[in-house]
């Protein structure tokens, strides 16, 4: 496995395995690998000659006071773990290369980047869109791998895709969960036992909206407001939001749509998690 930290480098790299006609994958992540950014590798050595991992914790996408400066960092722990899930290459630039003084320009998907984080995280998806446009343009990828952790990323950025006729195809992998349901995430490091504990609400809730869904209701206010309940009664819990939408453009409806997004953001102590299912309605 090969480690990158030049752009003109991966660029060069990326022609030389296009030229032998190699398809390449791509699995952009921020690093402090889980199993969570492993799955991804895998899958997407399973549908491309070539996999490149970036590391890149990107400092566009965090807003003042949020957790770029603390963001956990490991690149040698990254190498082994990538090395492990047969990554042909790690892609980690330096934040001074990918940001040339005098960058200004970005990418901005209107509606799907309103509701949900982006309206606790603004300019959050502004920094995802641009970032990811860089990579895939200095990649380019044949495919390109997101987790369905992020679901509204992913939403994001198939717009993105589809809108400015990019040439990858975007592909969304299960949440990987803990055996007691909670989502992995770099950030889980910063959670304390106690806190830990009590973030399983989280999972358990969407686990019981999804009985709901399952014995025929379709009210999205009653299964949204049922969640939101779960987890207010946890008293570490602080809600960001709890939110009910319908795919794919993640609007507001009162009945459920054919597929649904249910995505809560909850904050234990300092560390906000996300996590969220998918509802598909029955009777549509
Ligand atoms: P991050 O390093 O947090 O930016 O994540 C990089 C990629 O890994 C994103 O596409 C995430 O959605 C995905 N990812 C993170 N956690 C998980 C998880 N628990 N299961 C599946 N994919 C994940």
């Amino acid at each position: 496995m090969k480690v990158i930290h030049s752009i003109q480098e991966m660029k060069a790299w990326r022609r030389e395995q296009r030229a032998q006609g190699k398809t390449i994958g791509l699995v952009p992540t921020m690093g402090y690998l889980h199993e969570g950014h492993l799955t991804l590798m895998r899958q997407a050595k399973k549908q491309c000659d070539l996999v490149v991992a970036s590391i890149f914790v990107n400092p566009i996408q965090f807003g003042v006071g949020e957790d770029y400066e603390d963001y956990p960092r490991d690149l040698s722990r990254d190498v082994a773990l990538a090395e492990g899930a047969n990554v042909d290459v790690i892609f980690a630039p330096a934040v001074a290369d990918m940001y040339l003084q005098g960058f200004q320009t970005t990418i901005e998907v209107a509606e799907v980047s309103q509701p949900l984080c982006g309206q606790s995280r603004p300019g959050h998806f502004r920094g995802v869109a641009t970032v990811v446009t860089k990579l895939l343009n200095i990649v380019a990828p044949d495919q390109a791998f997101f987790g369905q952790k992020d679901a509204q990323q992913a939403a994001v950025l198939q717009r993105m895709v589809a809108d400015l006729n990019m040439d990858v195809s975007i592909n969304v992998v299960p949440i990987v969960r803990e055996a007691d349901g909670l989502a992995l995430s770099s950030r889980n490091v910063y959670l304390s036992p106690e806190e830990r504990q009590a973030a399983l609400v989280l999972s358990g809730s969407l686990k019981q909206a999804e009985d709901m869904v399952a014995d025929g209701v379709v009210n999205v206010q009653e299964i949204r407001a049922r969640v939101e309940n779960l987890i207010a009664a946890e008293p570490m819990a602080n809600i960001d939001y709890v939110q009910l939408l319908a795919l794919p453009n993640l609007t507001e409806e009162a009945v459920l749509a054919e597929r649904n997004l249910l995505a809560v953001a909850v904050r234990f102590g300092k560390t906000r998690l996300i996590d969220n299912i998918i509802l598909e309605a029955a009777h549509v």
